[in-house]
């Protein structure tokens, strides 16, 4: 065995980024496909679609400048040609790529304006003995300032100094006819030549499914660990007395849809349990996730139990307190609003009133899970589009129910700040996060007698989410959490019409809003996202603003992004709001929840740049009131093939559910939900529907280990859920 190599702090935290915590991660982190560096095609015989590498001598290499800056070489050999063309390029890469040199590109074949080419080929210099390689090479999934090479590196010397042992039992590979597990790694990081591309890319090869195979084990292991963990602890019964709950129902100016029913029930359900509720309240944008919120809060109320309503946002959360001060003030209760804008004496106030129990109901944002916060009696804790809340705030609030003899440290602060460790401190870490984490005390079968968990009385949970994945995925993807799916709209609402313009008739835009709101509707006009800057971001938000207030001198406009603050972003929705604004300028901020029935149409600047899930949720504002709604996304030429999936996507349909299943192939699940960063354990090379055999085969297999085989699940779980398994209990 080598000697693991030192990992500077910068790629660290890139690896992060990646969901690599420790070293063994590394071993997990499998290629996303590969690429054929074993041979070369003649240019002769190359074709438009294929990925081939080619060899051959630059004979032309200029810099061409319209339509836009871009490196045009031609790369000659036996008198065929190919062009390389490169849009984004370094002068480093110039001189790479000079007349004269000989170059090994590999890369997609197309036609481009001067006969076949690549788009940004990968290159090397060569000598005319230049070997090739062996085998295939992996390219995998890595994050900007974290090359192939480098993360290909890490990975290889991570496969020589760290065992690869087995996690299973002989006797259950043999029962199962499963590979190897070290083979298996090894095949798929570095597949021999003999091996088939095709079954590799596919993951048909006995080598992925063994992967996929302890994969969906994990999953299984965890969600049954989990689930008997949980109903060995307490919450308080919050009974249906059915006397707060039945008085909103029956004043509200809506009936409730048979979906808001049933999901009330199940919710009901849970609450009246001894045992916490965890679960998810799945429902599109506008499907009124609300109202069912609102009624879960009064059940808690009627018990006695306060209840915290958290929102992501500023705005989100005031419009929630806003609308249940309404839906409540005549059931005679006063929500409390708490949130980090406000004075210190307000929030300090708000806190006295929450901590003396005197209030039943707080609202606010992450403000009510901060230190100085405790209730008097939480009963039940709402989470809105919990997806946008960081792993560690959930976790927090779920603490703040607790009336603990010995409450447990937050496991999740130690996994952050001490998750990414240098050099050999990986391995220890592993160890220790295992022991922290519960993955083996689930496991012992036995209560000890001093913990903790079940002498504590922890508040009910409801997660909303207007993520809409599959309900099959959402089960298995929230592992452990019990889902509710709203899954019709309120009555009368008429679907938005989506329109895909290009940039090139801006105008025609610009006089369609004009013409909307002088007709009486209000309108938003959604700026263009900046990944890589906030500041640009906001720039672009200013200029776009400034830019259509000289376009419409008779509108009274409204700018709205995430760098102003409170009182000011509050004091700008709530004249929209009352139609004192009929355009809102805005930035993305307005993606989450915004209600503003009258405003019905919306531009979107850029849509090109966004995702699926993000364009839906914006699409979302609009078509709220009885008017015909319409969404206009603006795009700027050239689209990339994947940009053009997505507006394709996007303009045909309008059920939340159908785009996340593109989405879900377009991008995988990591991607759509946000898994990375909300730590929720999903899947990353199984694929529930693809890979039924293999999930239950998984199934069968969790409880044959829990029963017969503990130490193999345990070690399972620990390699594959060491980092995530406390995310499980979130
Ligand atoms: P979301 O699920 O996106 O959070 P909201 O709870 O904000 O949706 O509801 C969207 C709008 O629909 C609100 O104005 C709400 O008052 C209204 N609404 C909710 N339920 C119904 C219903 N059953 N009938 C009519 N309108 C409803
Ligand atoms: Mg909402």
């Amino acid at each position: 065995m080598g000697q693991p190599t030192k990992i500077s702090p910068v790629a660290l935290s890139k690896l992060a980024k990646l969901g690599i915590h420790q070293r063994a991660d590394l071993l997990l982190h499998l290629p996303l496909r590969y690429e054929d560096e074993t041979h070369l095609a003649p240019i002769a015989s190359v074709q438009p679609g294929e990925t081939v590498q080619v060899q051959g001598v630059i004979t032309l290499s200029e810099v061409a400048f319209r339509p836009r800056r871009t490196l045009v070489c031609r790369l000659e050999e036996n008198s065929h040609e190919l062009y390389l063309r490169f849009l984004n390029f370094y002068p480093s890469q110039q001189k790479q790529l000079a007349v004269g040199k000989q170059i090994r590109a590999i890369g997609e074949v197309r036609m481009g304006h001067y006969g076949l080419e690549m788009v940004h080929p990968k290159c090397r210099a060569v000598d005319s003995d230049t070997p090739l390689q062996q085998s295939l090479t992996p390219v995998y999934p890595t994050t900007a300032g974290l090359s192939q090479p480098t993360l290909r590196k890490l990975i290889f010397n991570a496969l020589e100094t760290l065992p690869l042992s087995d996690t299973l039992p002989d006797a259950l590979l043999k029962k199962l006819k499963l590979a190897d597990f070290a083979a298996s790694i090894q095949i798929l990081h570095n597949p021999t030549p003999d091996i088939a591309a095709s079954t590799l890319e596919q993951r048909s090869h006995s080598a992925w499914r063994r992967i996929k195979f302890d994969e969906l084990l994990a999953q299984q292991l965890s969600m049954r660990v989990h689930h008997r963990e949980r109903s060995k602890r307490i919450a308080p019964k919050l009974a249906a007395h059915q006397n707060l709950t039945e008085r909103l129902i029956k004043d509200l100016p809506f009936v409730l849809t048979k979906a808001q029913q049933r999901t009330f029930a199940e919710i009901s359900h849970d609450l009246a349990q001894p045992h916490p509720m965890q679960r998810l309240l799945l429902g599109d944008v506008g499907s009124g996730k609300t109202i069912v919120a609102a009624l879960a809060a009064l059940q808690a109320i009627e018990n006695g139990y306060q209840v915290a309503l958290m929102a992501p946002t500023e705005i989100l959360a005031e419009q929630h307190y806003l609308k249940l001060r309404d839906w409540l003030a005549p059931l005679g209760i006063t929500p409390v609003w708490l949130s980090g804008s406000q004075k210190k004496k307000e929030k300090q106030l708000a806190a006295e009133h929450i901590a003396s129990g005197e209030t039943l109901l707080a609202i606010g944002t992450h403000a009510l899970f901060q230190q100085q916060i405790s209730f008097h009696k939480l009963g039940l804790a709402i989470v809105d589009e919990q997806h946008k809340f960081g792993v560690q705030q959930r976790l927090a609030l779920r603490n703040k129910g607790k009336f603990a003899k010995s409450v447990r440290p937050d496991p999740s602060a130690e996994l952050r700040t001490e998750g990414v460790v240098e050099g050999q401190g990986f391995t220890e870490n592993v160890a220790r996060q295992a022991h922290t984490h519960g993955v083996q005390e689930p496991l012992r079968g036995h209560e000890r007698p001093d913990e903790p968990a079940s002498n504590s009385n922890e508040p009910h949970q409801l997660m909303m989410s207007a993520t809409p994945i599959p309900r099959t995925l959402a089960m298995s993807y929230y592992a452990d959490l019990d889902v509710s799916v709203i899954d019709e709209l309120p009555p009368g609402r008429t679907p938005v019409i989506t329109k895909l313009v290009s940039d090139e008739r801006r105008d025609e835009v610009i006089e369609r809003v004009r013409a909307a709101c002088m007709e009486g509707q209000q309108a938003y006009w959604v700026c263009p996202l900046i990944d890589e800057s906030e500041t640009l971001q906001l720039q672009t938000a200013i200029e776009t603003d400034e830019s259509l207030r000289a376009a419409f001198p008779e509108l009274n406009i409204g700018l709205v992004h995430g760098k102003l603050d409170n009182a000011e972003k509050a004091r700008v929705m709530v004249a929209f709001k009352a139609n004192e604004l009929q355009l809102l300028v805005a930035t993305t901020v307005i993606e989450v929840g915004v209600d503003v029935p009258n405003a019905s149409l919306m531009v979107i600047d850029h849509a090109e740049r966004m995702g699926l899930a993000q364009l839906h949720q914006l699409r979302g504002r609009v078509g709220r009131g009885a008017a015909q709604s319409l969404c206009i996304l603006l795009y700027q030429q050239p689209l990339s093939e994947l940009a053009r999936a997505r507006l394709k996507i996007i303009f045909e349909s309008t059920d939340g559910f159908a785009i996340a299943q593109h989405d879900l192939q377009l991008r995988g699940p990591g991607e759509l939900l946000g898994a990375r960063q909300s730590g929720v354990a999903m899947l990353r090379f199984a694929d529930i529907s693809a890979d039924e055999d293999l999930l239950n085969q998984a199934r069968q297999a969790a409880d044959e280990l829990l029963r017969d085989y503990p130490n193999a699940a345990r070690a399972h779980l620990q390699r594959w859920m060491a980092n995530k398994q406390d995310y499980l209990h979130v």
